[in-house]
């Protein structure tokens, strides 16, 4: 199943088009996305029954311009860096470096299409398979980890790299959590739509130029380890969202580095999910 916030209503992607939820379930489900991972099993089972008729009441015509978070406001959203071999090693920290757990605060989650106004600094971009947790977990054990999960979404971890890195111990939730820096969608797929699950394409091309291109099965800690790994310390609500990492090619590695600027274009895309855009402009004066 794959599911979108079309303007605020939770829908399901069909064949040509898009059912609303609230109609299509005269209400048993609410139009709010956010709500549907509270009752999830059931939302996914009635899901399942869905009929696409053209023309019915509840089809909606997809607008993707009108594409908003898959999960827009996450009672708990966890990130993790250093979760790619080659990205660690870019960042200057050892190959044997622990995955590092951090948060990017909800005020900056968005969808697809955003316009995020660039703060001053260096901001950067890296692509990454986003987890949304679609049943309670509280010490998970890894065999049952993808039963918790919703689905699998993109995410762009926008990072300002002044603000993230100054200071002795640095400031990762706050450098990553400007207006608009947490991009997420176009919109939720569930596991069960996936061939393999655990290795999908990821990439990401700025201005048209590919920047990063990995397979997620190169993560050193995959989605059920991370879950293992955050629930044995935090219980995972429904609805939360976990950035799992990113690969190499960011661009505060590059040389010369290069930074995100006003009309740059970054389009995200993890095979099997589609692709996310966010475009930038300057501050305003
Ligand atoms: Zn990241």
């Amino acid at each position: 199943m794959r599911l979108a916030n079309l303007a605020g209503r939770a829908v399901v992607i069909v064949e040509g088009g898009a059912i609303d939820v609230a109609t299509a379930s005269e209400g048993r489900f609410g139009p709010d996305p956010q709500a549907l991972f509270d009752d999830w099993d059931a939302f996914a089972q009635w899901a399942s029954t869905v009929t696409t008729d053209a023309g019915a009441p509840a089809s909606v015509v997809l607008d993707e311009a009108a594409l908003g978070a898959p999960a827009p406001r996450p009672r708990q959203v966890f990130a993790i860096g250093l979760n790619y071999a080659e990205h660690a090693a870019e960042a200057g920290y050892p190959p044997d470096a622990l995955p590092v757990t951090f948060t990017k605060f909800p005020s900056s989650i968005v969808g697809q299409d955003a316009v995020v106004e660039l703060p001053e600094g260096n901001v950067d971009w890296e692509v990454e398979l986003v987890v949304v947790i679609g049943r309670e977990a509280h010490r998970l054990e890894r065999e049952h980890a993808w039963d918790h999960v919703a689905g699998l979404t993109i995410g762009q971890d926008l990072s300002e790299r002044i603000t993230q890195l100054q200071g002795a111990a640095p400031q990762f939730s706050l450098g990553k959590s400007f207006p608009g820096f947490g991009p997420t969608g176009p919109w939720l797929v569930t596991p069960d739509e996936f061939a393999d699950r655990d290795d999908l394409a990821i990439s990401s091309r700025l201005s048209d130029e590919t920047m990063q291109s990995s397979r997620t099965s190169m993560m050193l800690y995959d989605v059920p380890e991370l879950l293992v790994r955050l629930s044995a310390v935090c219980p995972l609500l429904p609805g939360d969202i976990i950035f799992s990492g990113t690969p190499a090619g960011i661009g505060n590695r590059r040389t010369p580095p290069r930074f995100l600027t006003a009309d740059d274009v970054l389009v995200s895309e993890i095979e099997g999910i589609g692709t996310l855009t966010t475009r930038f402009t300057a501050a305003a004066d």
